[in-house]
């Protein structure tokens, strides 16, 4: 199965991705952590991409592109895989459409959180990450078990930079002005909204009556606590 998670920055596609790959076995790819990872690694790809990103603007399709073409060609995505943050402009989405075929996975399955802008602001300010594992945390509504480390590794958690809030606003921006036509080009494919404005177990247990339209077993009991 492959998977399009799509929505706004803050909206919780991070803790649903975890969710949902936890529960399919199969590989999350999220092309913002895997281009933090080419900053972090200082390569020629992160170096091109620092000040786009430092300023919340869209890393060139190419770049994404191929970077993405080398992830769903590893081993672990033969059975499917989940995207987290691609595609995001119409040019990446037709690029997909050309590899998936390419490559003969079935036709995608998308997920819209969609969540109201005044809400994505206030999430924002209370948004924390592991800089180890990327885990995604909240403190007010998915708070870490012991304050301010991470469950997974205990590593203290960080604000990240971009969720600083003009970094913010331009990252919302941008999500309006070139994801919306991509969530305009799936319209009439699997395509399904869902309000984000919710618990992040209320909008698990949506995905997953969802995703049992197409012949996956429930998630075992306790996947979302
Ligand atoms: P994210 O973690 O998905 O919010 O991504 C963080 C940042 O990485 C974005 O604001 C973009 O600058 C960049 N980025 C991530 N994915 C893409 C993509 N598919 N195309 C272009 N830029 C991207």
């Amino acid at each position: 199965m492959v998977l399009l998670l799509f929505g706004p920055p803050g909206s919780g596609k991070g803790t649903q991705s975890r969710l949902i790959t936890n529960w399919l076995k199969i590989p999350a790819i999220s092309t913002g952590e895997m281009l933090r990872a080419e900053i972090q690694a200082q390569t020629e790809l992160g170096k091109s991409a620092q000040s786009v990103m430092a300023r919340g603007g869209l890393v060139g399709d190419d770049l994404v592109n191929k970077m993405l073409l080398g992830r769903i060609a590893q081993p672990d995505c033969q059975n499917g895989f989940l995207l987290d943050g691609y595609p995001r402009t119409v040019e990446q989405a037709e690029y997909l459409d050309q590899v998936l075929a390419e490559r003969k996975f079935p036709l995608p399955v998308i997920l819209h959180l969609d969540v109201p802008y005044a809400a994505l602001i206030a999430r924002m300010t209370s948004r924390r990450q592991c800089p180890k594992c990327g885990r995604v945390y909240n403190i007010l509504s998915n708070p870490p078990k012991h304050d301010n480390v991470c469950d997974d590794d205990g590593t203290p958690l960080v604000v990240r930079k971009d969720d600083q809030v003009e970094i913010f606003t331009e990252r919302l921006r941008t999500y309006d002005e070139m994801t919306r036509p991509v969530l305009a080009y799936y319209n009439d494919r699997h395509y399904y909204q869902i309000s984000g404005d919710r618990s992040p177990k209320y909008i698990f247990e949506a995905i997953s009556s969802i995703l049992e339209r197409y012949g996956v077993p429930p998630p075992p009991n306790g996947t979302s606590d």
